[in-house]
């Protein structure tokens, strides 16, 4: 018996994120506008969705594929992030589900670098520069003694799983930064750093005479299944395919899947003006997320009228998916206090773009992934770090649906299924005491 899932609500992404204006206006591809045919639908053109498509032909040339998204490519979450690909788990010690906690770090590390050679992959194909895509690792950094303590202990870790890194003392890392704010870095090479919108468009682009067509602005009003396929229907059209990979992170649940599973959690970032190089040492370009996992992302880049140094910090949850002003000033201010401590050297310096971005967690950490109902697999809920996570969620679906076999799938195959969330009025206190509280805990990392 055939079914029918309608989307309750279509996403609503908000400012545009600082990536996409710092880059050329670029003509988004024409929306759907008649009945079309496909062998598997793609719904949601973020990390998820595009590397479900790229994995798919990949696989099969032979496949169609259309992806549909409800936005232009590059406004969704994967347009909004700071642009770290990580390859190394932030905890190495814990271990929940059911494997010891050195399967546990080793599996996750697969995850990461599957992720991280699909765009390197891309990137040599497609000729993409290190505006792009840079292999070039990235630092963790230490505000405090105990944040120097973290790295030290993760260092050690590290050194036990065999993976290589650089503990950088006060002056070392101030050669990196140009400040002398941190007490303490750490170095690991296998990380890139993207430029967000460019890399997802050079995706998108990256289809062009491919057997994948993207359809963008369409959003996917509902899904309908049968004995002999499922339909997509938009606006003004509709896809007939055998298969859909459902790639659209927290409005899986709009769809009705994942209903009472997933944590809609917002973070925020903000990019300055451009200023004079000659203003602040060190490199030109650096990442570095911070010694505590709640702590402040920060990151500077170089382009022709200068640098800027982009900021990331808060979270909040919003069940609505959406952030509202007071949650964007709150943001902004705390923003302003962290670019502040960081960087006194930079005190005039103001900041051009602000924006937020959706995260879908899960109360035990795993995805929303596999085959949720006949014809209809999910690649949703990255969890956070979703450059890696969501990105080979969408390889590993894509393996899924062609029956290609992997270590990857097989990883993501073992997750546990997302667990049931307390009642509402229990989570919505429950989690923000604790964000609040993890916020609290990582003090001025
Ligand atoms: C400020 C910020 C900083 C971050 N920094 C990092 C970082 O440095 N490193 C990292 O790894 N992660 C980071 N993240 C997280 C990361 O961006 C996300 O985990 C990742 O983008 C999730 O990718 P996705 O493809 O699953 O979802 P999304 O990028 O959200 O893609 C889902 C797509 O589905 C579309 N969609 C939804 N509903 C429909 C519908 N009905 N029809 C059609 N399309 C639909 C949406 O428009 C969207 O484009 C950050 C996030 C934010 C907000």
């Amino acid at each position: 018996m055939g079914k029918t899932f309608r989307a309750r609500r279509l996403p609503a992404h908000g400012v545009k994120a600082g990536w996409a204006a710092l880059l050329p206006s670029r003509k988004p591809t024409p929306e759907l506008d008649r009945a079309i045919t496909a062998d598997v639908v793609v719904i949601g053109a973020g990390f998820a969705g595009l590397a479900a498509a790229t994995r798919l032909t990949e696989l099969d040339p032979s496949l169609s594929v259309a992806v549909i998204d409800a936005d232009v490519v590059g406004n969704g979450a994967s347009g909004r992030n700071s642009g770290f690909l990580i390859d190394l788990p932030h905890d190495i010690s814990s271990g929940n589900f059911g494997v010891d906690a050195a399967t546990k770090s080793r599996n996750e590390i697969t995850v990461a670098r599957s992720a991280i050679q699909l765009y390197t992959r891309l990137a040599h194909t497609n000729g993409w520069d290190k505006d792009v895509f840079d292999p070039c690792g990235k630092y963790s950094v230490a505000m405090t003694d105990a944040g120097k303590e973290h790295l030290a202990a993760y260092s050690s870790k590290l050194k036990a799983l065999g993976e290589p890194h650089q503990l950088l003392d006060a002056a070392a890392i101030a050669d990196v930064t140009g400040t002398r704010s941190f007490k303490s870095g750490l170095f690991t090479p296998g990380a890139a750093m993207i430029q967000p919108v460019a890399l997802v468009r050079g995706i998108a682009d990256s289809f062009e005479g491919s057997s994948v067509t993207l359809f963008e602005r369409t959003p996917a009003l509902s899904i309908e299944t049968s004995w002999c396929g499922c339909a997509v229907k938009t606006p003004k059209g509709e896809i007939r395919a055998d298969k859909v990979i459902l790639a659209t992170n927290g409005h899986a649940e709009s769809f009705g899947f994942g209903r009472g599973e997933l944590l809609h959690v917002f973070t925020y970032a903000s990019l300055t003006e451009p200023f004079d190089p000659s203003v602040l040492g060190g490199l030109r370009k650096w990442g570095a997320t911070p010694a505590a996992p709640m702590g402040t992302t920060v990151r500077r880049i170089n382009g022709a009228e200068g640098d800027r140094i982009l900021i990331r910090s808060r979270y909040s949850y919003n069940a609505s998916i959406e952030v509202g002003s007071s949650s964007m000033k709150g943001a902004s201010k705390l923003h302003d206090r962290k670019f502040a401590d960081r960087f006194p050297e930079l005190r005039n310096l103001k900041f051009q773009f602000r924006w937020a971005g959706a995260m879908a967690l899960t109360w035990n950490t795993v995805p929303l992934f596999g085959e949720l109902e006949d014809r209809i697999f999910s690649a949703c809920a990255c969890n956070g770090i979703g450059g890696t996570k969501a990105t080979a969620a969408g390889i590993a679906a894509a393996e899924l649906v062609i029956g290609h076999r992997s270590a990857l799938r097989e990883i993501f195959q073992a997750f546990d299924k997302p667990q049931k969330l307390p009642p509402r009025p229990l989570v919505e206190v429950g989690v923000r005491f604790n964000l609040a509280m993890r916020e609290w805990r990582a003090g001025r990392e």
